[in-house]
């Protein structure tokens, strides 16, 4: 058992969030999940996913990592990270697929809107 850094209320170690008010636990949650076991070309690949759960805007944020593990070691592939609006969207999209398509964007349109994208991203 620990205390709630929130309520003070009396947590177990393993639960993510407080029973008592909801607040989360940790700072980083990660989960790793399978490939497709019919697709033979991700066997040796795992997809982690990590939640950051920073209290700033700027910290919170879900960072994804394809992984592929060799007899000699496990090594990350490549990584992005999703702010919480654009995980939002994943979210979405994975739960309904056959919804909103007008809202489906090309990776051209992705790439093209990067400069405003950033630009009017929170600085420090
Ligand atoms: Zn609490």
């Amino acid at each position: 058992m620990r205390e709630c850094s929130r309520c003070g209320g009396h947590v177990q170690r393993s639960f993510r969030y407080c029973p008592w008010c909801a607040s989360p636990q940790r700072l980083k949650l990660v989960e790793f999940f399978r490939p497709h076991a019919l697709i033979a070309g991700d066997r040796a690949k795992a997809l982690r996913v990590s939640r950051y759960l920073g209290p700033r805007k700027e910290q919170r944020h879900v960072r994804f990592s394809v992984w592929s593990e060799t007899e000699e070691r496990a090594e990350a592939e490549a990584a992005v990270s999703l702010d919480e609006h654009e995980a939002e969207r994943l979210a979405y999209f994975l739960r309904h697929p056959e919804r909103n398509p007008a809202a489906s964007r090309g990776l051209r349109s992705i790439f093209r809107d990067l400069p405003t994208y950033f630009a009017q991203a929170p600085r420090d």
